[in-house]
């Protein structure tokens, strides 16, 4: 899509666990070319905001329109392979697989290229061409010379990259990060912070949940503050960062 082609649209979107509202009444839209954060407390309902935009949960009431079409129903594979692709908060590698395999097998899992369906009889030009999209994430995400280690040799901080690499095999028109720069020291955040800006101006949306208000506020483009549930401010980080509710939110004045 074209830069700020509204990817991804969302109204009125509602999640319930028996008498707890996780998310009410939320609308955003995301633009091709774009950085968004979501921050709030712990709690806020951020990762169940994510959960139902990667198909991981069945929003309670709302509407999710991804590159125009709704994907009400869409299981996370399907979503995944429609190019909307997603890390979670919390790794999810093989720790004694390869790096280089754990990206493969992301990408054969998530790619858009069918390959899904040949699942246990990949030839070898197949799984010559998915080991080389492994390796050319992994450079993008500053491991390639780490291919050959063990996932779970890897630094918490490496181990998210690897999950970006991951999710970047599939080509996707939007990324949702977890939390990304979790546990990253400060020069794997700049990598990372680079990475995401090299994505924007790709045209990739990128949308992300992140603590680390530093690498929010001078990454984003656009931030939108969610408690208990609600979105109570939204804006350009400056704006938001002086927001009186969000003051009051963060620092209880
Ligand atoms: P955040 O990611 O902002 O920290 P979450 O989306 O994880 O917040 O959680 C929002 C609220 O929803 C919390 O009160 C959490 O306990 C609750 N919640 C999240 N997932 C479930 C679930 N599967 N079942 C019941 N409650 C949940
Ligand atoms: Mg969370």
């Amino acid at each position: 899509p074209a830069r700020g082609t509204p990817v991804l649209e969302v109204q009125g979107l509602t999640r319930r666990f028996g008498g707890l509202v996780a998310n009410r009444d939320l609308a955003l839209t995301l633009h091709a070319g774009e950085i968004l954060a979501v921050i709030g407390p712990n709690g806020a309902g951020k990762s169940t905001l994510f959960n139902q935009l990667s198909g991981c949960d069945t929003p309670t009431q709302g509407t999710i329109r991804f590159l125009g079409r709704s994907v009400a129903g869409w299981g996370p594979r399907r979503i995944a392979e429609a190019g909307l692709c997603r890390t979670f908060q919390h790794v999810k590698l093989l720790p004694t697989m390869s790096v280089l395999d754990n990206v493969a097998i992301g990408a054969h899992q998530r790619g858009r290229s069918g390959l899904l369906r040949s699942a246990l009889r990949l030839d070898r030009a197949d799984e010559a061409r998915l080991l080389a999209e492994a390796q050319r994430q992994l450079e993008r995400v500053g491991l390639g010379a780490f291919a050959q280690a063990e996932a779970g040799s890897l630094s918490l901080g490496q181990q998210r990259l690897v999950e970006i690499a991951r999710a970047l095999c599939a080509d996707p028109s939007v990324l949702l990060l977890d939390e990304p720069a979790a546990g990253l020291r400060h020069l794997e955040k700049q990598a990372l912070a680079a990475l995401l800006r090299r994505l924007r101006d790709e045209g990739t949306a990128v949308l992300l949940v992140e603590h680390d208000m530093d690498f929010v506020m001078n990454l984003v483009d656009r931030v939108m503050v969610m408690v208990f549930g609600e979105k109570i401010a939204e804006g350009l980080p400056a704006e938001v960062q002086r927001h009186p509710d969000v003051l009051a939110a963060y620092l209880g004045t």
